[in-house]
């Protein structure tokens, strides 16, 4: 008898590397389509980085997987029974198709997909939701302009690899960051990147210093941990920094230094640099309108006023930098 190998979910994860018993392979019947629904005889199954998020109960963009649920993941393969007035048997189709052998449609978010243009497998990568990835983000969020340098980290992977041959196609200079010489080789030579650096031989600060020397504009972040540390210094004014994944942090045990920029990640944040002076020209607008509200009792304002004079100041001014202000610090001279 033909049965539906599934996945399933069978508990939530601890920390760190998924244990093996995390998921539990069950054989099912394979399902009848109802009126309006399809079945599709599943050929290749994504694996993606998110699935170690979809796993676990965190907070975050999508709800996770439900214990005893067959695993959630993009998939592409053939309709072969149909109910659905859309969808006929034959059709090569992808989507949310779980990690089974045949899986039950209604439709939604399925993409009919043309096996003449690229193989089956292909429209669950690059052209697929990793793909669709790699172009909003980098078009929509980096917004790359001809002559700027992009950088992207796991530059030889799904998203990374499209990422950096579109930000070619719009005429920047790409430097790829990915593990290891074989990686990188493909990167430059084969991707067409500008270079690629080996992250896992050291010295990535220096590198990246030579490989960008008119700074970066775009850092399409994949990755998180030192790689953004290292990334971060060599920003230029009005960089932009599409957080698409922070794969480093996915399998941690333990909460890493510094800020955790995950919700930058789950909730689309938009972090932005700003410098007063980016308004020079509107400067009279804020007295005005400051101005204003405070004569009519809208805003309110505390000065800390020091006695001392100028013999003052150092210890003064320090006290910023221990919270003993208490309002505006200002020194009476
Ligand atoms: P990849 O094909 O790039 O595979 C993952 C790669 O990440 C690995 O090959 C490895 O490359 C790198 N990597 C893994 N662990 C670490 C680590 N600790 N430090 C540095 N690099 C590491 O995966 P995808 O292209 O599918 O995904 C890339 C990123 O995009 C992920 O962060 C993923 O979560 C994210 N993503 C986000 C989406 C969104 O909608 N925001 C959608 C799809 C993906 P190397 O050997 O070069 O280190």
């Amino acid at each position: 008898m033909i049965t539906n190998r599934q996945v399933k979910l069978a508990k939530r994860p601890q920390p760190g590397m998924l244990a093996r018993d995390v998921f539990a392979v069950e054989d099912g019947p394979v399902p009848e389509p109802a009126p309006g629904q399809f079945r599709v005889k599943v050929h290749y199954v994504s694996l993606d980085p998110a699935m170690r998020g979809w796993v676990s109960d965190a907070k975050s963009y999508v709800p996770p997987v439900g214990v005893g649920e067959v695993m959630r993941a993009y998939a592409s393969g053939i309709v072969e029974a149909s109910q659905h007035p859309d969808f006929t048997v034959g059709d090569a189709v992808q989507g949310l198709f779980g990690v089974q052998q045949y899986a039950l449609s209604k439709g939604a978010r399925v993409y009919k997909i043309d096996t003449d243009a690229a193989p089956l497998e292909r429209w669950i990568g690059g052209l697929g939701m990793p793909g669709w990835t790699a172009y909003f983000g980098l078009l929509e969020v980096g917004q790359p302009k001809s002559g700027e340098t992009v950088v992207v980290s796991a530059a030889s992977g799904a998203v990374g690899s499209v990422v950096g041959q579109i930000a070619k196609i719009k005429g920047c200079r790409v430097v790829g960051i990915a593990g290891g010489a074989d990686k990188c080789r493909y990167v430059a030579q084969e991707l067409g990147f500008d270079t690629c650096i080996d992250y896992k031989a050291g010295g990535l600060a220096q590198r990246l210093a030579e490989a960008c020397p008119k700074g970066i504009d775009v850092y399409f972040e994949n990755v998180g941990g030192e790689i953004l540390e290292a990334v971060l210094p060599r920003m230029n004014l009005f960089g932009r920094i599409p957080v698409c994944g922070l794969i480093s942090g996915y399998n941690a045990t333990q909460a890493s230094a510094g800020p955790n920029l995950r919700p930058v990640l789950t909730q689309r944040l938009k972090m932005q640099g700003l410098i007063v002076f980016d308004w020079a020209d509107r400067i009279p607008e804020a007295m005005r309108e400051l101005g204003a509200w405070h004569k009519a009792g809208l805003l309110k304002i505390r000065e800390d006023v020091r006695e001392g004079g100028v013999d003052a100041f150092p210890e003064t001014l320090n006290l910023l930098y221990t919270g003993g202000n208490f309002g505006k610090l200002v020194l009476k001279v």
